[in-house]
């Protein structure tokens, strides 16, 4: 056994997988609590598992592993051959972030939303895919999380929203249908160096008109005070500079109601996760409803995400809700079949 500040490791004898997550988990609850002096603070556990194999593996490697194992949700984590790929894969990303930059492999994909009572095209969300020459398609999913770990993600999305700006200026250019686009923005830059004059200097070389900003309540989950209300005046500022601000994912988390006081909101964007519930209970539709009221009440557009079908489509109507986003309209589409969209759906 060997110890240092923040880790413990252990050797054990070989026992069978689920009898080592029992074990484990009772051993990590058992020391989960530290008295200090004559308080008694909480010291959150977690352990990662690698066996040493047949064939064997090197015992350093073994540690790597177990250490790559134990950063997961669950409190015991096991490294399996899927992990092994997902780490490889990881660092395969990092090491082509920079040049699939340079390169242009990543694209913005629109997606169509609706006015559901006119069933037009009144805006797009933005959402950017990367198409990389070595590791084929990804979707966000795969990357955001680890860009906004490494800060990759701060030239990112300064990149996507130069693409949706000028995007939009050239469709005026060319007399095309023009509607408001929303980018998203990743929490990140309520905490980035510069992040304002980056963002004044695109709004003095394109504009903000038509432009709308995507930002989650986890951009203002900051224990911190100073950090929160910073976050806080960030947006003020964006807000001040013309960009209109989305509450994404609203619903979806906490729900804190007191961002609503504190933000300068344009639209409430409700999650398709509050949608899903509402469909099988009759309190989560009176939620649901509520939703809509507050949103409105507060001067909000609002609108819904992930309409899959037209029995999620009546219930929104008939919470009040006025727009849509969803497959039901159109799934995040190339740019050019989204300009060819628009000319008969806008
Ligand atoms: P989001 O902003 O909440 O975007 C909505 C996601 O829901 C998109 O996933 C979209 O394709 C998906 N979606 C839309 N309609 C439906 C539907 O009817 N059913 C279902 N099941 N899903 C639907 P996507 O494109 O995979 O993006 C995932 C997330 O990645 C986005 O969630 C956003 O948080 C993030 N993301 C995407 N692009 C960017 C970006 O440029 N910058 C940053 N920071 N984050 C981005
Ligand atoms: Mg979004
Ligand atoms: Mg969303």
């Amino acid at each position: 056994m060997r110890s240092d500040a923040a880790e413990i490791v252990c050797l054990t004898h070989p026992v069978t997988r689920d009898e080592l997550e029992v074990r484990l988990a009772a051993l990590l609850r058992a020391n989960e609590y530290l008295e200090v002096g004559d308080m008694l603070v909480r010291v959150p556990l977690e352990a990662g598992v690698c066996y040493l194999g047949d064939p064997p593996i090197d015992i350093k490697r073994a540690f790597n592993n177990a250490d790559i194992a134990a950063h997961g949700e669950q409190t015991v984590r096991f490294f399996t051959g899927e992990l092994q790929k997902e780490t490889v894969l990881t660092s395969r990303m990092e090491s082509l972030q920079q040049t699939a930059l340079d390169r242009r492999e990543f694209h913005i994909w629109y997606q169509p939303k609706y006015d559901l009572l006119t069933r037009k095209c009144i805006g797009a969300e933005a959402l950017v895919r990367w198409q990389s020459a070595e590791l084929g398609f990804l979707p966000p999913g795969k990357f955001i999380s680890l860009f906004e770990g490494n800060g990759f993600i701060s030239q990112l999305d300064f990149y996507n929203l130069e693409h949706v700006m000028q995007f939009q200026r050239e469709a005026k250019e060319k007399g095309l249908p023009v509607v408001p686009i929303s980018v998203n923005q990743s929490r990140v830059h309520m905490r980035e160096q510069g992040y304002l004059e980056k963002m004044k200097a695109l709004v003095d070389t394109y504009t903000t008109k038509g432009i709308e900003l995507e930002l989650t309540e986890t951009a203002f989950d900051f224990t911190d005070r100073a950090i929160r209300e910073h976050s806080l005046d960030v947006v003020a500022a964006l807000h001040a500079m013309g960009f209109a601000i989305d509450m994404d994912d609203f619903g979806s988390g906490y729900s804190d109601l007191s961002l609503l006081n504190q933000l300068p909101l344009d639209v409430m964007k409700i999650d398709r996760s509050l949608l899903l519930a509402s469909e099988g209970s009759e309190r989560m539709c009176v939620v649901l409803r509520q939703m809509v009221d507050l949103g409105h009440a507060l001067g909000m557009k609002v609108i819904c995400e992930g309409i899959e079908t037209t029995a999620q489509e009546e219930l929104l109507i008939d919470c009040g809700c006025e727009y849509g986003q969803g497959y039901l309209y159109g799934k995040p589409m190339k740019r050019a079949d989204f300009e060819e969209f628009l000319k008969t759906h806008a």
